[in-house]
């Protein structure tokens, strides 16, 4: 197996891992970042982004992330194709598997692996993302307004997205799986009264309907009683939850009880020296590309602290 020293790893290539990389390279620690297995990350998935600074006309995820990838490149990024299979972060150097077939020594890691939305699996699900089904009430709500939406979901999320989405759409249903809703007290008062928003108790979704063209027009639910019932909609939003990307490192890096990384206070620390953590693996609030970039500029910063104290 082959090895290679490197100052500073960067795992990870969505709006996190090449901020950190534009700000590393600006301060001269040659940072090398492995892209993974979704190069440019979770936006790669969406179509149009309004919601990113800079870019007054909107433009699709891919465009911004080859725009963050060039300016990466600009200031002589290494950008590898490659995933990390496994991580020994026992000591410094840490030892970081590529592929399973090369060592990287590193002084300090940036883990920027982001988290994957869970969907429900359904077929038509997979067939209108993008065209109606969204995983990101804040992100695509915008595109939904004045017209009927469904969320999926019972926990504090669901009830914060059906509620964001209130304040937009003509009317939100809450599809819940159960008779009770998970989500804190205070966000089930704030569901139940909203005027538009309907809860339907005990439902599974069986079938999301639409057309190739015009997207998402509807859905088929199921009652536990077995009785079906279809909703007229063009949104379908899941909030059935996240599943950060940090099992490979959990074994040495805290992470809550739902897996994302835990950092110390208003910085991008790990409870590990040298480690530090960027965008959707450590937040599970915002989740949104311009905080995780943010989040990627700190932890570049960290590092530079990091490498100067411990040279
Ligand atoms: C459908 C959809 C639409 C969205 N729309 C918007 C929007 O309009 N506006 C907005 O602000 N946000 C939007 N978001 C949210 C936004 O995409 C995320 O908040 C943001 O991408 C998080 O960035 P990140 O850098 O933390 O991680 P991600 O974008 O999740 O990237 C993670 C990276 O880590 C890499 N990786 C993972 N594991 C490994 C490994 N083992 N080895 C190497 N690399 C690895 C992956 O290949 C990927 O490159 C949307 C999300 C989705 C799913």
């Amino acid at each position: 197996m082959s090895t290679e020293r490197v100052k500073c790893l960067i795992i990870g290539s969505g709006p996190a891992g090449y901020t950190a990389s534009i700000y590393a390279s600006r301060a001269n620690l040659s940072p090398v970042l492995y892209e993974g297995i979704q190069p440019g990350g979770q936006l790669t998935t969406t179509t149009e982004v309004e919601n990113f600074p800079g870019y007054p006309q909107g433009i699709t995820g891919t465009e911004l992330m080859e725009d963050l990838r060039n300016q990466a490149l600009k200031f002589n990024t290494d950008i590898r194709s490659g995933l990390v299979t496994s991580a020994d972060l026992s000591e410094r150097p840490f030892k970081i598997t590529i592929d399973e077939e090369k060592d990287i020594l590193a002084d300090s890691l940036i883990i920027a692996t982001g988290a994957t939305a869970k969907y429900l699996g359904l077929e038509s699900e997979e067939q209108y993302k993008g065209q109606g089904v969204s995983a990101c009430a804040t992100c695509d709500g915008f595109f939904y307004r004045g017209k009927d939406v469904a969320v999926v979901g019972g926990g504090d999320t669901a009830c914060e997205e059906a509620s964001y989405l209130a304040n937009l759409c003509n009317k939100v249903y809450l599809i819940v799986r159960r008779d009770v809703l998970r989500a804190s007290k205070a966000m089930q008062e704030r569901v139940m009264n909203t005027p538009n928003i309907e809860i339907l108790w005990q439902y599974n979704t069986k079938q999301i309907t639409g057309t190739p063209v015009g997207g998402v027009n509807g859905a088929i639910l199921v009652h536990k009683d077995g009785s079906e019932r279809r909703i007229d909609i063009h949104g379908f939003f899941l909030a059935i939850g996240h599943h950060p990307n940090s099992e490979i490192f959990s074994k040495w890096v805290r992470t809550n009880e739902e897996g994302y990384i835990i950092t110390d206070g208003k910085s991008s620390r790990t409870n590990v020296p040298g480690v530090f953590a960027a965008g959707d693996v450590q937040d599970n609030t915002y989740r949104q590309a311009i905080t995780a970039a943010g989040s990627g500029c700190m932890a570049a910063l960290d590092v530079e602290r990091f490498l100067s104290e411990n040279k």
